[in-house]
């Protein structure tokens, strides 16, 4: 995927650890995150049929790379982060290195981004156990849902809406991510 060749991933992470950054594995942020190694990002990113311009919802800003990659995709990016400090940290960062997602929030994924919904596409980067029926109803008709699905080890679901309320579900395969959590904090 031309995107991800395009963002230098050292950049999201810690000094120092250029040596780790272009290796296909994740590695951690702060907060006891993590950034998703390469291949997930573009996996994920492919499942969502992006065109330019697509109104796309991210759930998990984290280091903001995931984001950049969006944005060089050329959607219009909508990201929310639940943990304050990443939040702060990471849109600071992203306009530092020019990248301009359209907004982001520091809040709860669980409730998606109303004002601006519906959303052609919806990218949640962190484990769920469960979908977040507030999230799928901010689809717009023909739009995709990308989740990892699960508590230990997730599934990675496609949702499709095809209509008012009913969804085609793909699967393709097992992920390791770090949980998806409510609240913010
Ligand atoms: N997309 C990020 C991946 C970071 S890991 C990147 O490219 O770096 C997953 C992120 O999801 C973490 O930053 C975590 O704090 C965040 N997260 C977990 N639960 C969340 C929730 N309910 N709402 C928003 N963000 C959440």
């Amino acid at each position: 995927m031309d995107a991800i060749s395009k963002v230098p991933r050292h950049m999201f992470m810690d000094s120092g650890f250029i040596d780790h950054a272009y290796q296909d594995k994740a590695f951690p942020i702060s907060s006891g995150q993590t950034i998703s190694q390469p291949y997930t990002v573009a996996f994920q990113s492919q499942l969502l049929n992006i065109e330019k311009g697509d109104k796309i919802l991210e759930i998990g800003t984290g280091s903001g790379y995931q984001a950049a990659v969006l944005c060089e995709m050329g959607v219009k990016l909508y990201t929310i982060e639940r943990i304050k400090e990443l939040y702060r940290k990471t849109s600071v960062f992203l306009p530092s290195i020019n990248y301009y997602p359209k907004k982001m929030i520091y809040g709860d994924g669980y409730q998606g981004y109303l004002d601006e919904a519906p959303y052609d596409g919806i990218i949640v980067t962190a484990g769920a156990s469960e979908v977040p029926k507030k999230l799928l109803q901010q689809l717009k008709l023909n739009g995709k849902m990308v989740i990892p699905l699960g508590d230990d080890v997730q599934k990675m679901l496609l949702y499709t809406k095809i209509s008012d309320k009913d969804y085609e579900i793909e699967d393709f395969g097992d992920f390791k991510f770090v949980p998806m959590l409510k609240d913010k904090i």
